[in-house]
């Protein structure tokens, strides 16, 4: 599958499962833009790390996935936007009763709302390249809950309520929208959890993997940034042209059960 020749914007990525999917779609030949909300040496270092590896064009771009127009301004400051990966998330963990109202917001604005910005900055250029892909980051908790997650749950399954609209509102012209919903992936967000449940259940951590976080996934295995990467380039690859407004599971068996 080549993508050369598109420019791809993923948001949130100089970490975790969004700078995966940013390697591979820099392996298959897009240009990338790397982001996230800091602007230090390390983010432009991967960006120069990345073009070196792969060959393509990276660029770091900062803006801040919490507020509307630092999303529209990555969109227009990039200038070309062929592949959209809508990925910056962050996650807190509280019964609903003692949901800090910051934290509530800001789950809210990151993981939903940005996407929503992003999306309607990006659809003008991808109609005027006559070509697009949308994939948004879910989580199984776009589909399934869990408790403690109210914030969460309700961003996911907002973001893909939304993406089942934009795909309706671009059926008939050549751009899809769709979602990948992961299970566990043992990234820098899912590894701050350990510490405090440990402490919680008082296990171990290789307890708290197996007997708590992997509980609900039948491989009982983590699933990889790599395997992440791999399909989005699947969902921006010609064989993908007519699945849109659907949702991807990479979750281990999770939402079978
Ligand atoms: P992570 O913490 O490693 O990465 C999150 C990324 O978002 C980082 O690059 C961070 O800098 C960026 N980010 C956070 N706040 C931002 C902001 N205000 N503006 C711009 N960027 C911001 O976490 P991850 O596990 O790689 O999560 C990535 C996505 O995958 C999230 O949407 C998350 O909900 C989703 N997800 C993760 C898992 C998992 O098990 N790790 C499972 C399902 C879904």
């Amino acid at each position: 599958m080549s993508l050369t020749g598109k420019t791809a914007i993923v948001t949130g990525s100089n970490s975790g499962i969004g700078l995966g999917i940013a390697w591979e779609l820099a392996r298959a030949g897009a240009d990338v833009v790397l982001n996230s909300f800091t602007d230090s040496e390390e983010d432009h270092a991967l960006a120069a790390e990345m073009a070196a590896e792969t060959g393509v064009s990276v660029r770091y771009i900062q803006a801040d996935m919490s507020k509307g127009e630092d999303c529209r301004a990555l969109i227009e400051k990039a200038g070309r936007c062929d592949i959209l990966v809508n990925n910056a998330g962050i996650q807190h963990v509280a019964p609903i009763d003692d949901f800090p109202v910051d934290k509530w917001n800001a789950i809210i604005a990151i993981n939903l709302n940005s996407a929503f910005h992003t999306m309607a900055a990006a659809l003008p250029m991808m109609r005027a390249a006559g070509w697009g892909r949308i994939v948004n980051i879910a989580s199984a908790h776009g589909l399934t809950a869990s408790p403690y997650k109210a914030a969460y749950v309700a961003a996911k399954h907002g973001i893909v309520g939304m993406t089942k609209t934009v795909a309706l509102e671009t059926a008939q012209e050549p751009i899809t929208c769709n979602a990948i919903c992961p299970g566990y992936v043992l990234t820098p967000l899912v590894e701050a959890q350990i510490p405090d449940t440990m402490k919680e259940y008082n296990m171990s951590r290789e307890d708290v993997i197996k007997n708590v976080m992997l509980e609900r996934q039948p491989s009982k295995e983590f699933a990889t940034v790599e395997q992440l990467g791999g399909t989005a380039v699947f969902l921006c690859s010609d064989a993908a042209a007519q699945i849109t407004g659907t949702t991807i599971s990479v979750d281990g068996g999770w939402t079978a059960l």
